[in-house]
């Protein structure tokens, strides 16, 4: 879980999820109010995460995998990122160049 660096105190999964939806990149800490950001770390393997869907169509045809079981694979690892993304998630003061 994402711990914010002003206060130190740890988010929980369902706040960290709900911050997640902004559109800003500034995250207000929910103890402390102050701005955290995604670290670019955290940045580049949550922009990763979206190859996944190409690649499970890409094995389907590979492997011939029927349609349905494809939809249901991709279902649960839409779950699976939506679940894990805010574990995933690492707080910075400032918001860090991503090169
Ligand atoms: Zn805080």
């Amino acid at each position: 879980m994402p711990t914010c660096r002003n206060c130190g105190k740890e988010w929980s999964w369902k706040q960290s999820f709900k911050k997640m939806f902004t559109l800003d990149t500034a995250m207000e800490c929910p103890y402390c109010d102050r701005k955290q950001y995604l670290t670019t770390k955290a940045r580049k393997r949550n922009s990763l995460l979206p190859f996944l869907a190409p690649l499970i169509m890409l094995l389907s045809i590979l492997f011939d995998i029927p349609p349905s079981i494809t939809l249901g694979m991709l279902l649960v690892t839409f779950l699976f990122i939506m679940g894990f993304s805010p574990l995933l998630m690492e707080l910075s003061n400032e918001e860090e160049p991503l090169w």
